[in-house]
């Protein structure tokens, strides 16, 4: 049943008429329990609120799968001025970006050039890009760019995957590029030849990648809900005498707000990753398919508009 219900809302994710839809619909929806806001402007208010609770951000403009080379140019303003705008606001917060969205599955050149900028005025800025993970088929592109980039920039990560087979040995590969990593599950519907289909097989992948990569000594984000890989980090982190600097605790905005702040009070850093802008849709969808329970909040959410 569970696996059911994740594939429905796996596959309503990929939805272009839902997607309008819920773009006609208008973000105010989601604002404030989700997402951020509409734009990135909407949003300070909240990045302010967080930063002042102790907890640092990431923000990341909603929208994946952009297949005309204007909106992946429009995305990149989108993301060179949020990138600006926290330098200029002092906020305490990185920029998340889909390569898709800057145009990766329509031509390799125009996403590098998309990339340049952004990671340009990162640099300048000295805020922090991560590139997030997207499915399987783009996995080998997306870490491709990454080390082309990282030769040329320190301030650009870049996600992996429990989920999949191969990240472990990614991992060990991208070692000499002294990587900030982002660990996490997996949030694709991915198939058996390449991703582990059963959730305790990702978990212990899960574990064996969190140790692998903070003995390496680069900063590691874990980005979980689960107690269970809180726990192990901790554990690992007291075991190997790995200070509390080396890495971070990440969450989605809106998910287990308490504990975000029960780990800030015992001194750890937590980053809420903050999404926002009118593409909400596949986003959403996404957090249903991984939690139903999440189903109950949302509909509470959308009747009191
Ligand atoms: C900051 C961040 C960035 C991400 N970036 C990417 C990315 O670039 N690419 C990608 O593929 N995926 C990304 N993900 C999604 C990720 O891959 C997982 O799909 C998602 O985090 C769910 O897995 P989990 O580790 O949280 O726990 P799960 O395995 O989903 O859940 C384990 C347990 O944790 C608890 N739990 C989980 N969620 C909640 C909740 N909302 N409230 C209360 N308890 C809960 C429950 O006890 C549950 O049984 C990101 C996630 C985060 C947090």
């Amino acid at each position: 049943m569970e696996v059911i219900t994740r594939d429905f809302f796996l596959f309503l994710s990929k939805s272009s008429i839902l997607n309008r839809l819920a773009r006609n619909w208008g973000s105010s929806v989601a604002t404030g329990k989700i997402i951020g806001g509409k734009d990135f402007e909407s949003s300070i208010p909240i990045i302010r609120k967080l930063n002042e609770q102790g907890l640092t951000v990431t923000v990341d403009h909603l929208g994946e799968f952009v297949d005309s080379r204007e909106v992946a140019r429009e995305r990149t303003q989108e993301c060179i001025r949020a990138i600006q705008l926290i330098a200029q606001e002092k906020l305490e917060s990185h920029v998340s970006l889909k390569m898709t969205s800057l145009g990766l599955d329509i031509d390799l050149d125009l996403v590098r050039e998309n990339m340049t900028g952004i990671l340009d005025t990162a640099e300048q800025h000295q805020v922090m890009v991560t590139i997030d993970m997207e499915d399987e088929v783009r996995c080998q592109k997306t870490l491709d760019l990454f080390k082309e980039f990282r030769q040329r920039y320190e301030y650009v990560s870049t996600v992996l995957q429990a989920y999949l087979y191969r990240t472990e040995q990614d991992l060990e590969e991208l070692n000499p590029y002294k990587p900030f990593f982002r660990l996490v599950k997996g949030a694709y519907k991915e198939s058996p030849q390449v991703a582990f289909p059963d959730k305790k097989d990702v978990d212990e992948n899960y574990k064996k990648l969190i140790k692998k990569q903070l003995l390496s000594g680069h900063y590691t984000a874990i980005a979980t809900h689960d107690d269970k890989m809180i726990d192990f980090t901790k554990e690992i982190a007291r075991e190997h005498q790995i200070g509390k600097d080396r890495f971070e605790f990440q969450m989605l905005y809106g998910m287990r707000n308490k504990t975000q702040l029960e780990l800030v009070k015992e001194g750890y850093n937590m980053r809420v990753y903050l999404p926002y802008g009118d593409d909400w849709y596949g986003y959403f969808m996404r957090r249903l398919a991984e939690r139903p329970a999440n189903i109950a909040f949302a509909f509470k959410g959308m009747t009191k508009k």
